[in-house]
């Protein structure tokens, strides 16, 4: 495997695939996308679904995010060295014979020593210089995610939720130092607005690299078999119901009609008109309202009864009810959590996902 590091003022505007001297060559941040679309950027296809302005705005506030968590880690005792932004420091890492990946790091830098975070406080209100420490720089890889998504990486672990992102990560480190260290994803939730981090060991952030590198090598495989051909199209990773489908830059390409055939797939019930669903949402809302009214209702009750066991002085006592004799007590409730950030560090991800499982459901939100 050969690395090299260079900079670039374009490496942000690379596309995903491409053809180079010698073979093919992956954008780092794309080690996780679907191999046909890979295949249709390096062959310049026509981009038939371009993404809507929404999406846009949402990865470019991402990208302007990732200096506030720069400036949150070192407030927490972190050293960190951003990339600079106008002309970052752009690696070249040989997966395979004739494939590479290439990506800028967004950070390097270690987590802070003992007591770190109160120094860091205190140097950054008296303006003193960085905390020092004592360990060796690792890359940091800063992500910015909704809550939903960023409740699903601290309780699943990046390389269950995110693996992609782990081994750019891994792959930066091979880029930046020749060698995969630790690794760091820092991931800001752009709800709350508050930010985690999770460090992944050395072992299992190149184990990560290697899934990532042995996936992508069958793209490579491809095209040494049959150039860069644009009609020879590789196997379709995923379906026209998955979620990489609906935002694929050449969806009408790759399925012509496929969005809409899965759309009609789910569609067993009877149409349902605009008035028909105006008035269903007027019920809905009158209901939430009752109900609103009941709870409100339930608390006054609850507190008056709290109020008379506690003038009481007892914790449990009987009460004739319109129909029953009733018990009134307290009860202590206990909540349980989990520390996420050490589980993830001391377990891989096939002994977490033994522990940690996941339930998906659908519902509908009116907001
Ligand atoms: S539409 Fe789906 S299968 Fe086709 S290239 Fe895009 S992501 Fe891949």
């Amino acid at each position: 495997m050969t690395t090299t590091a260079t900079t670039s003022t374009n490496v942000f505007s690379r596309p995903a695939a491409r053809f180079v001297a010698g073979g093919l060559n992956i954008r780092a941040s794309a080690l996780g996308q679907c191999r046909r679309a890979l295949w249709y950027t390096a062959t310049e296809q026509p981009v038939t679904n371009p993404p809507e302005s929404e999406s846009l705005t949402l990865l470019e506030a991402g990208n302007a995010l990732e200096p506030v968590v720069v400036r949150a880690m070192r407030r927490a005792g972190w050293r960190v060295t951003p990339a600079d932004r106008a002309d970052p420091q752009s690696v070249t890492v040989e997966a395979s014979p004739g494939l590479t990946v290439t990506g800028h790091p967004d950070a390097t830098g270690c987590p802070p020593s003992e007591g770190g975070a109160a120094a860091a406080v205190e140097q950054f209100l008296f303006g003193d210089a960085e905390p020092n420490s004592p360990n060796e720089d690792i890359v940091i890889e800063v992500k910015t995610r909704g809550p939903e998504a960023f409740k699903r990486w601290r309780t699943l672990g990046a390389e269950r939720s995110h693996p992609e992102s782990v081994a750019q990560a891994a792959c930066y480190s091979l880029g930046v130092f020749g060698e995969c260290r630790d690794v760091v994803i820092a991931t800001l939730d752009t709800g709350s607005r508050t930010w985690d981090y999770e460090e992944i060991p050395a072992a299992r952030a190149e184990r990560a690299w290697r899934n990532a590198s042995v996936r992508i090598e069958a793209l490579a495989e491809h095209h040494a078999l049959n150039g860069p051909d644009p009609e020879a199209l590789p196997e379709r990773d995923f379906t026209a119901l998955d979620w990489q489908c609906k935002r694929c830059p050449y969806l009408n390409l790759c399925q012509p009609g496929g969005a809409g055939e899965a759309q009609d797939d789910g569609e067993q019930t009877e149409p349902v008109s605009d008035g028909q669903a105006r008035q269903a949402l007027r019920e809905y809302e009158q209901a939430q309202a009752r109900i609103k009214s009941l709870e409100t209702d339930k608390r006054g009750a609850l507190k008056t009864l709290q109020h008379w066991l506690q003038r009481k002085g007892e914790t449990k006592a009987k009460l004739e009810g319109s129909d029953k004799t009733r018990t009134v007590g307290m009860v202590t409730s206990r909540r349980y959590s989990v520390d996420h950030t050490r589980l993830n560090a001391l377990l891989g991800p096939e002994q977490r996902a033994e522990i940690v499982t996941e339930q998906v459901s659908e519902y509908l939100r009116v907001s």
